[in-house]
């Protein structure tokens, strides 16, 4: 029998059936009437699921591409900026900012910390920035951030806020308007539903007036907002991706915004409990904010490294290991996008199976059972 795959990482997610079949389509040009009420649809839906008014612009590229895009028309050289980072993705918006020649103020936390609206607070009182660039899921710690606190504390200064919503935008509630976010950035592999190969900026006009000098093309929001305002592209979209993302999001917003949200947070919480049931110490926050990656800490004496690779190998399941410095202590499961408690039954299941194979005194036959409860109990 071929071997059956389980990807139950934090991106890319699992695509469901009528995504992959919508991806199977025959190619149809983009501007064709084929192709023109499909786009249009995807785009009322990204700012349905945004939750703004705003111009959601759409490019097909990956999430850094998207972010990228936000650098390069926000980011003049020699002009402040504050970054906010915990993990890995901030601080790789730390190193972009610079790269454009913004002079970067780095609000940097240990991996793992939880970014505080004080802080931002504080340092914009020392000294002021153009935006305030931050990561509401924090995808190598599990850590997602309180980014309506953190935009408020940026608006009392009068700087925009752009945020990372990659793992975060339709698995956990991100209000782009009424939270006052400037620009928010996502992709489409995660709990979009989609493969790889979408960025999306959702741009508030005042993000959009605020564009700065550094050179750009294939991302200059404005080229990108005014084929969009006439259903055009300025350059070829990937055609399939794009239906395959309207398919997405419609099966999102059909199980509604709302159930999707505290669907990951019972996932999440049957994620730890399986966790802590077997004696594992959970590295991600063990409360609600968890909802879109379990990061546990490997045991004393065992790499996690080995843990990720016994379940490629011998299961044929991939979960992710730490990043950086964090590279064999943790490991992560994801539980973003199209996932049931089921994954997360089989995710544990196999993590116990490993670690004892690797000789870690766990409990063995609770996880299981712990997570069931936990996900069956957890209602919202
Ligand atoms: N930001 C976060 C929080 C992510 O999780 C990721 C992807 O893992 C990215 C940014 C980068 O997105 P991409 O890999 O699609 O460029």
């Amino acid at each position: 029998m071929a071997e059956k795959r389980y990807l139950l990482t934090p991106g890319p997610t699992p695509v469901p059936p009528q995504v992959l079949a919508a991806l199977a389509e025959p190619i149809v040009h983009h501007r064709s009437p084929e192709f023109l009420p499909v786009y249009e649809q995807c785009l009322e839906r990204l700012r349905t699921v945004c939750r703004t008014s705003s111009d959601v612009l759409l490019f097909t590229a990956s999430g850094t591409g998207a972010f990228e895009s936000a650098v390069a028309n926000l980011v003049s050289p020699g002009e402040p900026h504050l970054v906010v980072s915990s993990g890995n993705f901030g601080e790789r918006w730390a190193a972009m900012v610079a790269a454009y020649g913004g002079a970067v103020d780095h609000l940097r936390y240990a991996w793992g910390e939880i970014p505080s609206a004080d802080d931002v607070r504080a340092r914009l009182g020392e000294s002021a920035a153009k935006a305030v660039w931050v990561v509401h899921s924090e995808t190598s710690t599990g850590v997602v951030a309180d980014v309506q606190a953190l935009a408020a504390a940026a608006a009392e200064h009068g700087a925009l806020v752009v945020v990372d919503a990659v793992s975060s935008l339709g698995a956990v509630p991100c209000e782009t308007d009424a939270w006052g976010l400037d620009v928010v950035v996502s992709g489409s592999q995660k709990a979009l539903m989609t493969p790889p190969g979408l960025g999306l900026a959702a741009v508030s006009a005042a993000a959009a007036a605020a564009a700065g000098s550094s050179p750009r093309f294939y991302f200059d929001w404005e080229r990108t907002r005014k084929a969009q305002a006439t259903l055009d592209a300025p350059f070829t979209p990937a055609v399939s991706l794009v239906s395959g993302l309207n398919v997405a999001l419609g099966l999102l917003l059909d199980e509604g915004l709302e159930a999707a949200f505290d669907r990951h947070v019972r996932l999440g919480r049957a994620c730890r409990a399986g966790a802590k049931a077997m004696g594992l110490e959970l590295f991600s926050p063990d409360d609600d904010s968890s909802a879109v990656v379990t990061a546990i800490r490997a045991p004393a004496g065992i790499d996690g490294t080995d843990v990720v690779r016994i379940l490629g190998d011998r299961f044929g399941i991939t979960i992710a290991n730490g990043q950086a410095d964090l590279k064999g202590k943790i490991f992560r499961i994801g539980h973003i996008g199209w996932f049931d408690v089921f994954d997360i039954v089989t995710a544990l299941s196999a993590v116990e199976l490993a670690l004892s194979e690797l000789g870690a005194e766990i409990e063995r036959g609770v996880a299981v059972t712990s997570a069931l409860e936990a996900f069956e109990h957890a209602r919202v």
